[in-house]
């Protein structure tokens, strides 16, 4: 790209305020852009097999990255004080976590332990695996997803602290490139007491057991 070009660009994007990835186009070009990757796959679009898949593929679009449209923040909205003072490790583990990698766009499967220990305020147990659900169904990749994950818990309940470990298998790796079948990538992110040694092995022993 030349520097006047560049320049078109940048005073394009000053004047206008919504980032260009809410440029969504229309389902129709969508489902054009599905017909084009499957003649680049060498087949043929409107053979009859094919000729309903862009459809399909941009309904399960929606589905794969409903987390655009959700608001993480907002899903851990409710809390509850009313826990009699326990202050103790509240753990949702082998939470199922399904994302898409954001190099490849291929499949990333795996779970999730979610942990915290409570200040004063507790969330709905279903509001920790809606929040690995909402930021798994982006385009992502594990370490950001494992750093989301606790940075937004961490705003929304203050807690004592915050524990994520998320184990993924990538498809990215195993069915293409390396070829790495049955390999997992592992993440942790740990914030206040769960930096504490004794503190993360009993996160671990917890989420493993
Ligand atoms: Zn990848």
């Amino acid at each position: 790209m030349t520097a006047i070009a560049y320049d078109a660009l940048a005073r394009a994007h000053d004047h206008d305020e919504s980032p260009t990835y809410s440029l969504r186009p229309t389902r129709a070009e969508a489902e054009s852009a599905v017909r084009t990757l499957i003649r680049w796959a060498g087949d043929d679009p409107a053979r009859e097999g094919l000729i309903d898949t862009p459809k399909r593929v941009v309904k399960a679009y929606e589905e794969w990255f409903s987390g655009y449209d959700a608001d993480p923040e907002a899903a851990l909205a409710r809390t509850f004080e009313e826990v009699e003072g326990y202050d103790d490790i509240v753990l949702l583990k082998g939470i199922r976590r399904e994302s898409t990698c954001e190099h490849h766009m291929a499949p990333i499967i795996g779970v999730a332990h979610v942990a915290y220990v409570p200040t004063d305020r507790v969330v709905g147990l279903s509001k920790l695996a809606r929040l690995v659900e909402i930021y798994g169904k982006r385009l992502q990749v594990q370490e950001k997803l494992t750093a989301q994950i606790a940075a937004t818990l961490e705003t929304a309940l203050q807690p004592k602290g915050v524990a994520v470990m998320i184990s993924a298998e990538h498809h990215c790796m195993s069915t293409r490139g390396v070829h790495h079948p049955g390999v997992d990538t592992v993440t942790t992110r740990f914030t206040g007491v769960f930096r504490e040694a004794r503190m993360e092995e009993r996160f671990l022993r917890l989420a493993r057991g």
